[in-house]
């Protein structure tokens, strides 16, 4: 073990206290799709003390030409991603702490995890802008750095957003995007992923190496098809009387509901039900009431699927369904409410 980072160390931008540090560190990413897979495997190559992966969604086929982590096999036995990230990365450096959580993200979930745990840093791998801006609330308002990061087709983008100092996210975009824009129209080669992975994990290895110095400080774009590069200097953005890191912050989007809440998955076909007081679901018990009429397809501790003509339906162990092949949240809570009430 001694020797495994000694190219780290010899970069004087970490050098030996700096390894040091990192070792002492603990990391939340958010997502295990593309981005958060990369910025996974590079942060556990790293040697940084202890990550936490959350993520809600299986390993599919389609994921794998871009996601970095995963193998035929986890999509052959839909491996929930952030269990089989975690498997992966304790593999890659046993050295590493890893905490993996199958389940969905929202402000109730940073809360309790922020407040339980030292977070130094939180790692964007989200695909949506609901997620994103209820985590540029909670970073603000429990003052946690976090490195925003998103791609598409052959471009992407990055930003480090420290509470305080920089811009937030809610700063840089004064309304929700529109649901125009969704990676269901796009498509994205690997390059991009890999490129937006490692403008995050630059930012946060000098983070968490204490390397302020070194930090950008700008939001950086590219787009590797059309060859263009640009790093924009944001500081000025950042608005005094803005709601989510102004000097009188609301953080607008941490009021949340308890109901039962219906989610369009990005790039899939497929609607996300969250029920409202479900939070364990017994999967052997649902199995007994399934397989009385319909054909269970994968079960593996985590997750239950089964076909429902031409629907595939997966319940998942902390309450949350999928409905695959509907092409509206309508049409998913008529599936969802024969199986379920
Ligand atoms: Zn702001």
């Amino acid at each position: 073990m001694i020797d495994r980072y000694s190219r780290q160390v010899l970069f004087p931008g970490i050098g030996r206290s700096g390894q040091d540090l990192l070792r002492t560190k603990h990391v939340l990413i958010i997502g295990a799709g593309a981005l958060g897979a990369a910025n996974a495997e590079m942060i556990a190559r790293a040697g940084v003390g202890h990550i936490t992966i959350v993520d809600r969604d299986y390993v599919d086929f389609s994921n794998l030409q871009r996601q970095n982590l995963y193998t035929e096999q986890d999509a052959i036995d839909r491996m929930p991603k952030a269990e089989a990230a975690g498997k992966r990365l304790n593999a890659i450096n046993s050295d590493v702490r890893v905490t993996a959580l199958t389940q969905d993200v929202d402000a109730a979930f940073l809360e309790s995890i922020l407040t339980r745990n030292n977070i130094d840093l939180i790692v964007d791998g989200t695909d949506n802008f609901d997620v994103r801006f209820i985590l540029n609330d909670t970073a603000q308002k429990y003052r946690i750095p976090w490195v925003y990061g998103a791609c598409v087709a052959s471009g992407g983008l990055s930003m480090l957003i420290v509470p305080g100092k920089t811009p937030c996210l809610h700063c840089l975009m004064d309304t929700m995007p529109g649901a125009g824009a969704t990676c269901d129209t796009a498509g994205i080669i690997s390059p991009a992923v890999q490129m937006t992975a490692s403008v995050q994990t630059a930012e946060a290895l000098k983070w968490l190496s204490g390397r302020t110095d070194a930090l950008r400080g700008t939001i950086f774009s590219f787009d590797l098809w059309k060859n263009q590069f640009s790093s924009v200097d944001v500081q000025r953005m950042k608005k005094n009387d803005c709601p989510s890191c102004g000097t009188k912050p609301v953080y607008p989007f941490l009021s949340y509901e308890r109901t039962t809440k219906f989610a369009v998955l990005c790039g899939r076909d497929t609607v996300q039900i969250r029920p409202a007081d479900v939070t364990e679901r017994n999967l052997s018990e649902l199995a007994g009431h399934i397989q009385q009429t319909a054909d269970i397809t994968h079960q593996n501790g985590f997750l239950l699927s089964f076909q429902h003509a031409p629907y595939t339906v997966t319940a998942f162990k902390d309450g949350r369904v999928f409905i695959q092949g509907v092409s509206s949240v309508e049409e998913s809570k008529r599936v969802y409410y024969q199986y379920f009430q």
